[in-house]
C-alpha cells in the first residue's frame, strides 16, 4: 500500500518521568532510553534527592545502569523541602546537574511526605529560582483532606499557582500532568508570555473516569491526577493537537510494585513507556502528542495544528483507544 504522505518522527523527550533506584530503575531504563533522548526525571526517591550532591550521585547510578549502546541523558530534579538551601540549587542549576527543582504538597503523592507544607516557608527559594530562571515544576493538586478528591487539581490552581503566578510572574512554571479542562484553559490563558507551561500524559488523554467504573471498580486505573470527566479529557486532547507550544508531553511513567506491600496502597503499576511510538495511525492523537515536545532544543518539535473542528474530531475518536492502550498494561504512574 502507498502512503499519500510520509512523516518524519524525531526523537522525543519525556519531560516528566519516575526511574525510582535498583533493580526497579535498572528493570524499566531500557525502556525508556530505546524510545526517549532525554527525559527529565523526578526526584521523589525514599529518601528523595533533595541537593545537588544527590542529584549527581542519582544521575550516576542512571547512567551507569544504562545499557552499553545506548545515548541517553537523565535531566535531574531537586525535591524541594522547606529547609532546602537556595545557594545549593543555584550551585546545582549552574554548574548543569540540576535541570529544575519539584514542587510536592506534602501527602499529595507517592514519596512526597517530605515535600512543602507551607508556600511562605520556601519564599527564599520561589525568589531564587525567579532571578536564576530554574524551572519549578509543580505536583499540581494539593493534598487537603477536606477538598474533594476531584477538585484537587483545580483547587492546587486557584490556591498555590495562580497567587504564585502572579507574585512571580517570571518565574518558569510548569504544571504538571493536567486532567481537566479547567487546567488547560488556565495554563492556556496565562501560558502566552512563555512563563507558565503544562505537560500532559497519554493516560490523561486516553481514559476518563468512565473507564475507572465501567462495570465495577477497576483499582489498576488509579493514578494521580485521578481521571477526570470525558469532557475533561476532551480538553486534554484538544490541548495536546492544538499546537500551542505551552503544552508538551510527559509520559509520568512511574513503576509500581505489582502487589503492594500495604494492602491500602495504591495499586497502579507502570505505564510503559515504549508504546506512545509505535501507535500510527489509528491512535494518531496519542502519537502526535508525543512528537509535539515543544521544550527540546535538539528535534523534537513537530507542532501539531489540528483545525478545530479536526481537534474535536480526534478528541472524540480517541475515547476508542482506552481499551487498546491498556490492554496487558496496569494503569497510569504517578
Ligand atoms: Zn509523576
Amino acid at each position: 500500500m502507498t502512503l499519500p504522505f510520509s512523516l518524519d518522527l524525531p526523537q522525543p523527550d519525556d519531560w516528566h518521568l519516575h526511574l525510582r533506584d535498583g533493580a526497579m530503575m535498572r528493570a524499566v531504563l531500557p525502556a525508556t532510553a530505546a524510545v526517549f533522548g532525554r527525559a527529565v526525571v523526578m526526584p521523589n526517591l525514599k529518601p528523595p534527592v533533595v541537593c545537588t550532591a544527590d542529584a549527581v550521585a542519582y544521575r550516576d547510578r542512571i547512567l551507569k545502569a544504562l545499557p552499553s549502546g545506548m545515548d541517553f541523558k537523565p535531566l535531574m530534579t531537586a525535591y524541594l523541602t522547606e529547609t532546602t538551601d537556595p545557594d545549593d540549587l543555584e550551585r546545582g542549576y549552574r554548574d548543569g546537574v540540576l535541570f529544575a527543582a519539584k514542587l510536592y504538597p506534602a501527602g499529595a503523592t507517592t514519596n512526597s511526605d517530605a515535600g512543602v507544607r507551607s508556600m511562605e516557608a520556601i519564599a527564599p527559594l520561589l525568589d531564587r529560582l525567579q532571578s536564576i530562571g530554574m524551572p519549578l515544576l509543580c505536583h499540581t493538586e494539593v493534598a487537603d483532606p477536606a477538598v474533594d478528591f476531584f477538585d484537587r487539581e483545580k483547587v492546587f490552581i486557584d490556591r498555590v499557582a495562580a497567587p504564585l503566578h502572579r507574585s512571580h510572574p517570571e518565574l518558569k512554571l510548569v504544571l504538571e500532568h493536567l486532567s481537566t479542562a479547567y487546567a488547560a484553559d488556565y495554563v492556556r490563558s496565562e501560558g502566552r508570555k512563555g512563563f507558565l507551561a503544562a505537560t500532559l500524559t497519554a493516560h490523561h488523554m486516553a481514559l476518563s473516569r468512565n473507564a475507572l467504573f465501567d462495570s465495577g471498580l477497576h483499582p489498576h486505573l488509579f493514578c494521580l491526577p485521578v481521571l477526570k470527566r470525558e469532557e475533561d479529557r476532551q480538553a486534554i486532547v484538544r490541548a495536546a493537537t492544538s499546537g500551542e507550544p505551552m503544552f508538551f508531553a510527559g509520559t509520568d511513567s512511574a513503576p509500581h510494585r505489582a502487589r503492594p506491600r500495604k494492602p491500602r496502597a495504591p495499586m497502579a503499576v507502570s505505564l510503559p513507556p515504549r508504546w506512545p511510538l509505535p501507535f500510527m495511525p489509528k491512535s494518531l492523537t496519542a502519537q502526535v502528542l508525543w512528537t509535539s515536545c515543544r521544550p527540546s532544543s535538539r528535534s523534537t518539535a513537530l507542532p501539531l495544528r489540528l483545525a478545530r473542528e479536526r481537534q474535536d474530531a480526534y478528541a472524540r475518536e480517541s475515547a476508542s483507544l482506552a481499551r487498546i492502550l491498556y490492554l496487558g498494561t496496569d494503569g497510569g504512574g504517578r
